[in-house]
């Protein structure tokens, strides 16, 4: 069974780590980008959440990001995000590399998280690179569209997100690589492994020997590097091998 199988291999590793994507918080609510339900489905990314988009017209940025940003940031971790900070407490999970900007990692326990795209849950003057709760300039937005620093008087906000066409933050970056190259195991959650660089770290992590664990509720790209792959629910397929597991 496939299940046990993937608790089998996750009990005897010593050094795992997570990747994972909008897929396990979709059953706490927030829409995934691609797959079944997809926001791209909706809407263009490029038009939506690139840099150039942005800066050119940030009051449809925000508009947009007003409705999607009000589900984040009321979302709560779902099962899935919990089974992950179990195997953390138990020592069977190293890190949680993650995609998502949604912070439900840590507010489900995970410690060690490295957030590859960003964070959604604070913004950034553009002008002066003073920070603010985002929670703060979500309240705002129903009166001051796009919202503007109040510590310079004025200037662009942008949530701390890596939007299409913004360089990656290095550190984060190379630290995904490095615990890539180092696991013994490597746990693939609810991406579609279409954006890179982080589709690269599973094929980083099985080059230098890693085994591979692919829990998703459609086929990825790189099923055929897994050992396991089990199509669906994070929030119920990740419990269900925590409680093998014993974590
Ligand atoms: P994606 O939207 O491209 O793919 C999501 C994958 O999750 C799909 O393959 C889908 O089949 C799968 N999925 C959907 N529901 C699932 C479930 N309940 N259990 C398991 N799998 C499920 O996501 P991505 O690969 O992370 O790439 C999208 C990009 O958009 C990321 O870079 C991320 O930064 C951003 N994003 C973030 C959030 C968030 O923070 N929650 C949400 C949407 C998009």
């Amino acid at each position: 069974m496939t299940v046990e199988r993937a608790a089998e291999i996750l009990a005897g590793s010593r050094t795992a780590v997570a990747l994972t994507g909008a897929g396990i918080s979709a059953e706490s609510g927030i829409p995934t980008f691609r797959g079944q339900d997809g926001l791209w489905r909706k809407f263009d990314p490029v038009k939506v959440s690139s840099i150039d988009a942005f800066l050119e017209d940030p009051a449809t940025y925000w508009t947009a990001a007003r409705d999607r940003g009000n589900i984040a940031l009321a979302a709560r971790p779902n099962p899935g995000h919990a089974a992950l900070a179990a195997m953390e407490g138990a020592g069977r999970l190293v890190a949680v590399i993650t995609q998502n900007t949604d912070g439900l990692h840590q507010a489900a326990g995970s410690k060690r998280v490295i957030e590859l795209h960003g964070s959604g849950r604070t913004v950034e003057c553009l002008h002066c690179g003073r920070r603010e709760p985002r929670s703060e300039v979500q309240a705002r937005l129903h009166v001051e569209m796009p919202p503007l620093c109040r510590g310079c008087g004025g200037r662009l906000l942008k949530p701390t997100v890596v939007l299409f066409g913004e360089p990656m933050p290095v550190a984060a970056t190379q630290e995904a690589f490095a615990l890539a190259e180092q696991a013994d195991v490597i746990l693939v959650v609810g991406t579609s492994l279409v954006v890179y660089p982080a589709a690269d770290l599973p094929l980083a992590a099985v080059r230098s020997g890693a085994r591979m664990i692919v829990v998703n509720a459609e086929p990825t790209p790189f099923d055929r590097l897994a050992e396991v792959v089990i199509h669906g629910r994070s929030g119920e397929v990740l419990p269900e091998i925590v409680s093998l597991i014993g974590a």
